[in-house]
Formats: structure tokens, C-alpha cells, sequence
């Protein structure tokens, strides 16, 4: 007996039945990302593996134990990528997109890998979408990045979906609120989990991001970032917010909102769907105005978001919504005789390669089991071609919905097709 393959943990194949559902809202993301005038990047799948070091940080849980690391045959570190900024902003130094024109909007999709426990809603393999925008510190620019999140999730028609933003401060103004941090959470450091003990030394601020209760209890009355804010900071995150509501998008304040990657400055915002259980982050992001700086390019400011479609998936199937229908032909054709099937042949290639699209089944034989099959295809039409309509210059159109058939002549089918795809779309 052969062996079985299993797919590794963690990750899932997308399959016919769905995979429209992933092409409509790629589909959908690309559309509204090119109304903001972003543009696509796409960067490789692995990347030398100090860039999530330097970038992400190498005290996060991404970098420190999420991340699928390996070694080349030339012994170099690699790691397949736990997220997007890093990358991006290493093509946007190497490229000196800075310098190029349209190349300070960008956006990208694709797989991102974290060794993460799988659950509902989290894999680890998972599609992100994200855009990044460089060179401006204009709070208008923050204001615009979160819209065009909101507006992603809003187009697909989600309903139950909230935006939670905040400012977690520049490094000057983060380090008078690190300082608090210590100071209260030192009060209880014996009931703090491992991690947050650690946390305590190294990254106070991600102690308010710990998933585990006592924690989260804790963290509960822990200072706020906003009132540690510098007259900078404060007024930056104000306009934010005042743009926002010029905007019409809704969201609330939420000072306990720190992000679990290093590179993150001024304002920080989450997409969240409560509904989806404890993995309930649509996307997320925020700015991070010295990381260009930090990985070797000339100091630029930068803002982006990253959002996971396969919540976003589950997310628009709970809420019963539309992804633009399954994929089906337009048209089965279906022949009887050999004349038929041979004219057939030719005119098939013709009608596919001016756009439209149709099945053809050349094994079967009898006009009910073509039937049948055209049943089963879902098709909106059935073309008929038999010997003898062949001779007499005609073909049959039936409407699989209203089961109508009509006649046409054979050397008009063509442009009567395109017409009939014109009005249906
Ligand atoms: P992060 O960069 O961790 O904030 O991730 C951004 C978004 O990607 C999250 O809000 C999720 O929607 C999605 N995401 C992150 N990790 C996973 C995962 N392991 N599985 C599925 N989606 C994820």
C-alpha cells in the first residue's frame, strides 16, 4: 500500500470550493489599494534571518520563537518570512526607492510563516495583506492608512468589525512610561508569568500585550501610554484622531494597545472582530518612524498595516456574506457526430480565446450524459452542435435557467456569444 501525506501542522489547502472566495478579496484589496494610489511590491518568501533579528526585534515572540529558521547548503541563516514591514523596507533601502517615482506607497500579499499553536484563526502558514508608506510624519498619512484598513473591511461588507488606535510615543516620550511601567509592574512580579518577568527587564510595554489572565488582570490598572505622551506626540495623535472623524471612520481610544513588534512609534491601531474568539485581530498596525533609519537607510519616516485573510474569511462567512460567486463556465458546449465534435474543436479554442469561458467533454458520447454533465457544470448555457445542424449552418442555445432553446446561425455564434456575456455581466 502507498503512504499517506500529511500536510504539516498548522497549515491548509485552499481548495476549488473556496479558492474564488481568496481570489475576490485579493481582488478587492488590490482595487481599493490602487483608488489610494498604492502600488505592489513583491519580495521573496525567505530572507537572511537578521533582518527579522534587527527589525522585529529579538526579544519579540516572533523572532524568539515563532520563527522558522534553517541553514542553506552554504550554511547561511534563512528564515521564511514571519511578516512583511522587514522585508519591504529592506527593498525599499537596497532599491533606493526613495528616490524613484510612485515607489513610497507600497502593498503587498502573500503566505507569512510563524511557528505559532495552531487554533481557529491562527496557522502557521496564513496570507497577510499590508501596505507601508514612507517618508512623511504627517498625522494625515496616519489617518489614511487606517482608512484604507477600515475601508477593506467595510467594502467586503463586514459589519461587526471595531478600530482601536493609539500612541505609544516616540522614544523619547517611551522612556518616562517604560520607567512607570517598571515601577508598577515590580509591585507584583511574583504573580507575572515567566515571559512578562522577563518582559519586565527587557520590554515593560509588552507586558500589557500578554494573552494570560493574571496577567491581563494586572496590566488592568497599569499607567496609561496617553499620559506619558510628549506635546509632540499628543498633538500628532490628536490630529490623527480629528482626520479620522473628518473621515466618518469610527474608532475608539485604546491605551492598552502596544503591538508586539519592536519597530513601533506614535500611533498604533487594531482591527478587531469579537467575535472570532481569543484570535480576534483582523490586522493591525502602526508607525515606525526609525526603522528605515535602524536597518541602514537614510532616515525616513514610515507607517503601515498588515491584516490576516484567513480571519477575514471566517469572519465574512459567519456574517453570511458574498464573495462574487463561485467561478463556473459560462457555457457547456455539447456535440453529437463526429462533423460536430471535429467543428466543435476548433470553435471552442475561438469563443475561449476572445474571453469566454466553457467546458467541453470529448469522452462523453450520448446527448444525456452531456446533459447531464452541463446540469452539474452549472453553466448558464448549453450550446448544441449535431451533424445535422452543422450542415444546415445553425447551432442550439439553450438557457440552462429557463430551459429555452433557440437557434442561430453557426458562423454568428461568436459575436452573438460576446453580446449575450455583455449582458449577463
Ligand atoms: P501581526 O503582525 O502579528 O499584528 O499580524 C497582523 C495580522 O495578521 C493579525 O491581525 C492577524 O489577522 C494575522 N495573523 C498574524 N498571525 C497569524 C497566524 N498565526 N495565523 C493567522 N493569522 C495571523
Amino acid at each position: 500500500m502507498s503512504e499517506k501525506y500529511n500536510i504539516p501542522r498548522g497549515t491548509f489547502d485552499i481548495l476549488p470550493e473556496n479558492s474564488y472566495k481568496w481570489q475576490y478579496v485579493f481582488r478587492i484589496f488590490r482595487e481599493l489599494a490602487a483608488a489610494y494610489n498604492y502600488r505592489e511590491i513583491i519580495t521573496p518568501i525567505f530572507e537572511n534571518s537578521n533582518l527579522f533579528e534587527r527589525a522585529v526585534g529579538d526579544s519579540t515572540d516572533i523572532v524568539e520563537k515563532e520563527m522558522y529558521k534553517f541553514q542553506d547548503k552554504k550554511g547561511r541563516e534563512l528564515a521564511l518570512r514571519p511578516e512583511g514591514t522587514a522585508p519591504v523596507v529592506r527593498s525599499y533601502i537596497n532599491n533606493n526607492l526613495q528616490n524613484r517615482e510612485n515607489s513610497s506607497k507600497l502593498y503587498y500579499l502573500g503566505p507569512m510563516f510563524r511557528y505559532d499553536k495552531p487554533q481557529k484563526g491562527r496557522f502557521r502558514q496564513f496570507y497577510q495583506y499590508g501596505v507601508e508608506n514612507f517618508g512623511s510624519k504627517d498625522p494625515f498619512i496616519d489617518a489614511e492608512v487606517i482608512a484604507l484598513g477600515y475601508n477593506f473591511l467595510k467594502k467586503l461588507g463586514l459589519q461587526n468589525f471595531v478600530l482601536e488606535i493609539n500612541s505609544i510615543g516616540c522614544s523619547e516620550c517611551s522612556k518616562d512610561y517604560d520607567a512607570a511601567l517598571v515601577e508598577y509592574f515590580t509591585k507584583y512580579t511574583g504573580d507575572l508569568c515567566n515571559d512578562c518577568k522577563n518582559r519586565l527587564k527587557t520590554k515593560p510595554k509588552r507586558i500589557l500585550d500578554c494573552k494570560i489572565k493574571r496577567c491581563k488582570e494586572i496590566a488592568e490598572n497599569a499607567p496609561s501610554q496617553l499620559d506619558y505622551l510628549d506635546e509632540s506626540c499628543r498633538t500628532d495623535f490628536e490630529q490623527v484622531q480629528d482626520y479620522l472623524v473628518k473621515m466618518n471612520i469610527p474608532f475608539l481610544v485604546n491605551p492598552k494597545i502596544v503591538r508586539g513588534l519592536d519597530y513601533y512609534t506614535k500611533t498604533a491601531f487594531e482591527y478587531l472582530n469579537n467575535n472570532l474568539g481569543a484570535q480576534n485581530a483582523l490586522g493591525g498596525g502602526g508607525r515606525y518612524d526609525n526603522l528605515v533609519e535602524q536597518m541602514g537607510g537614510n532616515p525616513t519616516p514610515g507607517i503601515g498595516f498588515a491584516g490576516g485573510f484567513e480571519r477575514l474569511i471566517l469572519s465574512m462567512e459567519t456574517e453570511g456574506l458574498d464573495f462574487g460567486g463561485s467561478v463556473k463556465p459560462f457555457i457547456y458546449f455539447i456535440t453529437l457526430g463526429e462533423k460536430a465534435e471535429l467543428y466543435a474543436i476548433s470553435l471552442l479554442e475561438d469563443l475561449r480565446n476572445s474571453g469566454l469561458s466553457l467546458e467541453f467533454d470529448a469522452d462523453k458520447k450520448s446527448l444525456k450524459a452531456q446533459m447531464k454533465a452541463a446540469d452539474r457544470s452549472k453553466a448558464e448555457f448549453a450550446l448544441i452542435l449535431g451533424d445535422d445542424e452543422l450542415e444546415n449552418n445553425e447551432i442550439t442555445l439553450k438557457n440552462m435557467t429557463t430551459g429555452k432553446q433557440q437557434k442561430i446561425a453557426l458562423d454568428t455564434t461568436k459575436e452573438y456569444l460576446l453580446n449575450l456575456k455583455k449582458k449577463s455581466s
